[in-house]
């Protein structure tokens, strides 16, 4: 079954090496949001003789042609994911660099609002929240 970055790739009409197949097997395996080391040492376990600065070229080729997403979650690294169809913004927990997906219909239309209001259409956004766990009694007088 080709993935989702598969056929990003066929319609953008990329060349296929078997490096970059290499690399786009382990951006669709990923369920996290690894930085550039990280691609590099997976893609190693496949495939030995790839280079970090094959992976390094690779990942901004992909980035420029909009097949993933670069984010800086705050700590100075890019990390990436691929495109995916289904939009969703990210909390960044601070104490442990956890990253979770998130989406808020609420945010989303708010955001909609705001842009209105400033004669905008709205075509994008990107929001990151950073936040570190709440306290046993903190999550007590939530409730
Ligand atoms: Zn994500």
């Amino acid at each position: 079954v080709p993935s989702l970055i598969d056929e990003l790739c066929k319609k953008k009409h990329l060349k296929m090496t078997s490096q970059r197949r290499v690399i786009v097997q382990v951006l669709s395996e990923a369920d996290d949001h690894p930085d550039v080391e990280e691609v590099h040492r997976r893609a190693s376990l496949i495939n030995s003789k790839i280079s970090l600065a094959t992976v390094y070229r690779t990942l901004r080729l992909f980035q420029d042609k909009n097949i993933i997403d670069r984010h800086d979650f705050g700590d100075g690294r890019s990390r990436f994911e691929v495109e995916t169809s289904s939009h969703h913004d990210h909390l960044i927990d601070n104490s442990s660099g956890k990253v979770i997906e998130f989406h808020s219909d609420e945010i989303e239309a708010l955001q909609r609002k705001v842009a209105k209001k400033m004669g905008y259409r709205l075509v994008g956004h990107k929001l990151e929240l950073y936040g570190v766990p709440l306290s046993e009694s903190e999550e007590r007088k939530g409730k």
